[in-house]
């Protein structure tokens, strides 16, 4: 077994889509970012990355490259599940927190883990979605921008 973790923050503007956990979500700004911006998925892939001692999004995903420009995070995430595979890995469980003053996660919260679960090819029961605020505080308190947190078990 191998676990690693995730962490990733992007800005909330205007004038973008909002999509967690590859969920196109209905609020007045949406993340900024070169691909679609999902900063859960984001999340996610850096930890199965980490636990499989593949680096991180960064190194393989490079924001420079035109290919994954405004692409679904989606795409990475399977991607990355397909490289963590080729090492021998397959995944035992992901669990993940988002950090949103606004708008409300719970009514998407099963969509976002149904989207998780098919692409890293796992159990819907393999991945959990947790969400919180932080009571007003700091650059996500103040509606700046949303966070999310990951970690994943890998076994061999
Ligand atoms: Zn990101």
């Amino acid at each position: 077994m191998q676990i690693g973790i995730g962490y990733d923050v992007h800005r909330l503007v205007a004038g973008r889509k909002l999509v967690l956990g590859g969920v196109l979500i209905p609020f007045e700004k949406g993340l900024l970012g070169h691909s679609d911006a999902d900063v859960l998925v984001h999340a996610v892939c850096d930890a199965l990355l980490g636990a499989a001692g593949l680096g991180d999004i960064g190194l393989h995903f490079p924001d420079t490259d035109l290919q994954y420009k405004n692409i679904s995070s989606l795409t990475l995430l399977a991607e990355t599940t397909a490289m963590i595979r080729n090492k021998g890995f397959s995944v035992r469980n992901i669990d993940t927190v988002i950090f949103a003053e606004a708008p409300k996660i719970n009514p998407f919260r099963e969509k976002m883990r149904e989207n998780l679960a098919a692409t890293v090819e796992v159990d819907p029961g393999c991945i959990n979605i947790k969400a919180t605020t932080t009571e007003g505080l700091g650059i996500i308190g103040k509606g700046e921008g949303i966070g999310a947190m990951s970690v994943a078990l890998l076994e061999k």
